[in-house]
């Protein structure tokens, strides 16, 4: 009767145990599930449209001048790479290294060139021809996980980036430093520019304060790299106005915003290069809906 009655208890012992378990996972399995769910359907999408076809079936190869046929130029936007995937929600400013690495090796299946700013302008000025699917990567901040992590993986994969740097933060606690910045421009496949030299929202500056930090900024970053750089520029918090870009555009710097859209060589405006968020749970067909379309 006594053995009985410890089985008995430890079955319902265990019982508990696992709907304690269960119920502390839940919230996350639902949410695990759903995004499977959407990324799916987003396959599906994708695989369905005329677009997707094209792109298959596209000459690769080819490539053409600004004037000859036009092109979408998506410019990609990444913050953090960490290696652990982020509880926050505001997952645009966390992509994993994991996800990052699918990401852009599910782009370099599907066949797209991966440019840099150096080859859009040298695009732009009509001395180059680039390819129909082409994508730029960019990085904003210039974290210390982008040299830990996400350069090993361009590197395997050899693919460019470039990254933006607030100048009071290079080599701060959690943000690189101009030795890391010059070891990775050394491998040839990162270009460092700048993100001011504080982080603030330049739209709400004055026409001083911003044709004083940024230029600052930008001579600051060449004085450290040991080099000249273009002048490219991306705004912090995407927050621009016409007195900002009035000023940045006398000054001859390529800027930079974040809005959700790629840019069209046809309509290719160097005081408004418009950025995507790559985010956290974007599989490769998440990332095709937007620049694809
Ligand atoms: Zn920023």
């Amino acid at each position: 009767m006594k053995k009985k009655l410890i089985i008995f208890t430890s079955i319902i012992v265990i019982l508990l145990v696992l709907c304690t378990c269960l119920l502390a996972i839940k919230p996350r399995f639902i949410k695990e599930f759903k995004d499977i769910l959407v990324n799916a359907k987003n396959t599906i999408t994708v695989k369905k449209s005329q677009e997707y076809k094209e792109l298959k079936a596209a000459d690769k190869s080819k490539k053409y001048y600004k004037s000859e046929k036009n092109i979408k130029i998506p410019i990609l936007l990444y913050h953090q790479i960490p290696t652990e995937k982020s509880n926050r929600e505001d997952y645009y400013l966390c992509t994993t290294a994991k996800q990052f690495e699918k990401q852009i090796t599910g782009l370099k299946d599907l066949g797209y060139t991966f440019i840099t700013y150096e080859d859009l302008i040298k695009y732009n000025n009509n001395e180059i021809a680039l390819p129909e699917y082409v994508v730029l990567l960019s990085f904003d901040d210039g974290y210390l996980n982008n040299y830990e992590n996400a350069f090993p993986i361009i590197k395997k994969y050899n693919i460019p980036i470039s990254i933006f740097v607030i100048d009071d933060c290079v080599g701060t606690n959690g943000y690189f430093s101009w030795e890391q910045a010059k070891e990775m421009e050394d491998s040839g496949l990162v270009h460092i520019y700048t993100h001011g030299k504080v982080h603030i929202p330049y739209g709400n500056e004055s026409a001083e304060i911003v044709g004083d930090y940024i230029p600052y900024a930008h001579s600051h970053l060449e004085e450290e790299l040991g080099h000249s750089t273009s002048k490219v520029f991306a705004y912090p918090y995407g927050s621009y106005s016409d007195v900002s870009t009035n000023t940045l555009s006398e000054l001859g710097f390529i800027q930079n915003v974040l809005d959700e859209r790629y840019n069209t060589s046809d309509t290719l405006n160097f005081n408004c290069l418009t950025r995507i968020y790559a985010k956290q749970n974007y599989n490769v067909y998440s990332i095709l809906k937007l620049i694809l379309f």
